[in-house]
């Protein structure tokens, strides 16, 4: 237990919530706060498993008067750093999605991940803008921008919030819209954390029950006439396609389909919105470009968004470090496989490069503090299940290739895409500096004692 706080004062809180509420060293805490990496672990002095927007006041009242920093988790998808000290809010029991029919605006509740929100709208013939998998949460993902399958056609999940309900750190239910708190109605469009414990977010749905696309893949031997391939192309497609690239190294594994075992292949991921014959028109110059082993690409409902990346659903130890990039080109091609191409040995079992821009790239009215609209790529590394190489080898490696790329690199980036945290530059460098800036101001300003930890 935190020094300072008595069994007289968590009974209180216990009595107090309907939720549950650990201790450290209690039995129950490790399952509560466990991460989707499993690498990292959480073992803080106090989890309070919220289950009403009631449980979130008394917890951080109760952080409050105890002077314990608070921090926030849903699935666990974005930790980044073990939690060692202070009281996590778990929202898991804070799941629902309503939907009003009028205005395709879903309310979706704290600890929702995407594929609740994704069945609830296929209902309506509506989808919301999502993340490439719906196992991820809706709130934490949408707060630090949320770049998906179809981000060049509809921009960042958080152009589409038209509303946030928080507790902040005084302990308020506070409405933040852009009419109400527009402050904080920026800052929580990108801004990711530290500005309160959302409770209920509402978000605009499209009218979309189909887009054309999945994956296509192509095996070592084509991989680099493939990749060429998608460089001129995507200078090429207009902003109903999304696409990207990821050179992925299937493990020998049982869990792994057969086509795909023990393969180093290029996987392309495509989405196109509208009909059918265009999705396939404009595919057609990548089916040419080198022959496929698996073609997947076609007809699919919205409610399938999530097969066409195909991430991995279950929990593991995982490293991961990204980035944004300017403009590529062929030299960046030959520069970036001569590094982590068939030849190279890497330790990551995948190396995704997603195309943006398009809408993604257009400023909403009033402003949002996302990072990275600017830089038309994101670049992922994301390293093979094995914790020995994640002190090391996989920052050496991950440097390596950064080494061949580095005229390629933006300066800026998005916080979602940031993976592991070296450096509080590298931290800073998930804004436009002017937003960093405002994002401090506007934390000060609602959270003047620095009650929601965040940042490295
Ligand atoms: C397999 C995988 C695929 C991904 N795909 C994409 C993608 O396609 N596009 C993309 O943009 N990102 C993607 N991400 C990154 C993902 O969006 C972030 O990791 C996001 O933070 C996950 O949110 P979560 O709530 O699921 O995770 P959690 O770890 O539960 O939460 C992460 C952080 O979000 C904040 N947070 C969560 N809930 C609340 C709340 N109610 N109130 C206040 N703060 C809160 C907290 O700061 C918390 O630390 C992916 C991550 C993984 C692991």
């Amino acid at each position: 237990m935190a020094p300072g706080i008595s069994s007289e004062d968590v009974a209180g809180l216990r009595d107090a919530v309907t939720g549950a509420v650990f201790l450290r060293d209690d039995e129950g805490l490790a399952d509560e706060a466990a991460c989707f990496n499993t690498a990292i672990v959480h073992d803080p002095d106090v989890v309070v498993g919220a289950r009403t927007t009631a449980d979130v006041v008394e917890a951080v009242r109760f952080a409050g008067i105890h002077s314990l920093p608070v921090f926030v988790q849903a699935t666990g998808h974005g930790a980044f750093a073990p939690i060692t000290v202070g009281l996590l809010i778990t929202t898991g029991r804070m799941t629902g999605v309503s939907i009003d029919r009028k205005t395709s605006v879903a309310s979706i509740g704290a600890g929702t991940r995407w594929g609740e929100v994704v069945e609830a709208a296929s209902r309506y013939g509506l989808a919301p803008i999502t993340g490439s998998s719906t196992n991820v949460g809706a709130i934490g993902y949408t707060l630090g921008g949320g770049l998906g399958p179809l981000s060049r056609t509809y921009g960042f999940t958080a152009d589409w919030v038209r509303g946030f309900t928080l507790v902040t750190a005084d302990g308020r239910v506070v409405r933040a819209t852009a009419e109400e708190n527009e402050d904080l109605f920026w800052a929580l469009r990108g801004g990711k954390g530290g500005l309160g414990v959302v409770v209920e977010m509402e978000l605009e749905l499209v009218p979309l029950t189909h887009v054309y696309g999945g994956g296509l893949f192509f095996d070592t031997a084509h991989i680099e006439r493939a990749m060429r391939a998608w460089v001129d192309w995507v200078h090429t497609v207009p902003d109903t396609v999304t696409s990207s690239v990821a050179l992925v190294r299937f493990p020998p594994i049982e869990e792994v389909p057969e086509a795909l075992r023990g393969k180093f292949v290029l996987h392309l991921r495509y989405a196109f919105v509208g009909d059918d014959e265009e999705g396939e028109r404009l595919l057609g110059p990548l089916r040419a470009a080198a022959p496929t082993f698996l073609d997947l690409v076609g007809e699919m409902p919205t409610s399938d968004i999530g097969s066409i990346h195909n991430d991995a659903d279950q929990p593991g130890p995982a490293w991961d470090r990204g980035m944004q990039l300017e403009d590529i080109d062929q030299d960046f091609v030959t520069e970036f496989l001569a590094r982590a191409g068939a030849r190279a040995d890497v330790p990551f079992i995948a190396i995704e490069i997603r195309h943006i821009g398009g809408a993604a790239s257009e400023e909403q009215h009033g402003g949002t503090a996302v990072g990275g609209r600017q830089a038309p790529f994101t670049l992922v590394m994301i390293g093979v299940p094995v914790p020995e190489l994640f002190e090391t080898a996989m920052p050496q490696k991950s440097d390596y290739i950064v080494a061949g790329i580095l005229p390629w690199i933006a300066t800026e980036t998005n916080i979602n895409f940031l993976g592991h945290v070296a450096s509080t530059q590298q931290f800073a460098s998930a804004w436009p500096s002017d937003a960093f800036d405002r994002l401090a101001e506007t934390r000060t300003a609602w959270d003047p004692d620095k009650l929601f930890a965040y940042g490295p």
